[in-house]
C-alpha cells in the first residue's frame, strides 16, 4: 500500500482535541496510522499576527489515490468545522499532504511533495522524528539533511500536554 505523510496543524480552540479528532477521522477514512510524531508548538509562520500552532506529522498506509486523499482531508477539515479558508490564516485544523510514496505530482489542485516542506522547521522537525532517512524525491536529500540546512529560525518546541 502507498505510504503517505500528512502534516496536521491548528491554532484555534482546543488544539489537542482537534488533532485527536483529525487522527481518528484519518484512520477511519484515509487508512491506518503507522507512526505519529509528538505534538510540536510553533509561533505562527508567514502570517504572524495569530495564535501559535500545534503541528504533528503522521505516516499513513492508504489505498486511496492522491486525489482521493485530498478529497478526504478536505472533507475532514470541513467536518471538524474549518471555516475560514484564508490562505495561511487561523484555523481549527489544516491537513497537508507532504509525501505520497516517491510520487512527484503537480496539478492545479495538488502539488506533491508539498512545495514548502523543506522551508519549514515546524514540518521538518516532526517529520525527522519519524522518518529521518526519508529522501525527498525532488531535492534528493534526506529529511535529516534538509532539517540541518533549513534556514527557518522559528522556534519549534515539543508540546507536553
Ligand atoms: P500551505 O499549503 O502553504 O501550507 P495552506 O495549508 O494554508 O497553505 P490551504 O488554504 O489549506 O493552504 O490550501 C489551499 C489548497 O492547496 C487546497 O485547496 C489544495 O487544493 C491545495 N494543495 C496543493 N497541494 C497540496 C498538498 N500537498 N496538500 C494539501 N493541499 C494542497
Ligand atoms: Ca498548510
Ligand atoms: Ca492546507
Amino acid at each position: 500500500m502507498p505510504k503517505l505523510y500528512l502534516l496536521l496543524g491548528g491554532n484555534l480552540g482546543n488544539r489537542t482535541l482537534y488533532l485527536q479528532q483529525a487522527r481518528e477521522s484519518i484512520a477511519a477514512q484515509v487508512g491506518p496510522i503507522k507512526q505519529s510524531s509528538q505534538l510540536y508548538q510553533t509561533a505562527a509562520w508567514g502570517k504572524t499576527d495569530q495564535p501559535a500552532f500545534l503541528n504533528q506529522v503522521l505516516e499513513v498506509d492508504t489505498a486511496l489515490t492522491p486525489e482521493q486523499v485530498l478529497q478526504s482531508i478536505n472533507r475532514i477539515e470541513h467536518e471538524l468545522g474549518r471555516e475560514r479558508q484564508e490562505h495561511w490564516g487561523a484555523r481549527v485544523i489544516d491537513i497537508d499532504i507532504l509525501f505520497y510514496d516517491e510520487l512527484v505530482l503537480q496539478t492545479q489542485r495538488l502539488t506533491i511533495p508539498h512545495p514548502q516542506l523543506h522551508l519549514r522547521r515546524f514540518t521538518l522537525l516532526p517529520l525527522a522524528e519519524i522518518a529521518p532517512e526519508l529522501v525527498h524525491p525532488v531535492l534528493g536529500k534526506s529529511i535529516r539533511s534538509l532539517l540541518e540546512a533549513c534556514p527557518d529560525q522559528l522556534e519549534v518546541q515539543v508540546y507536553a500536554e
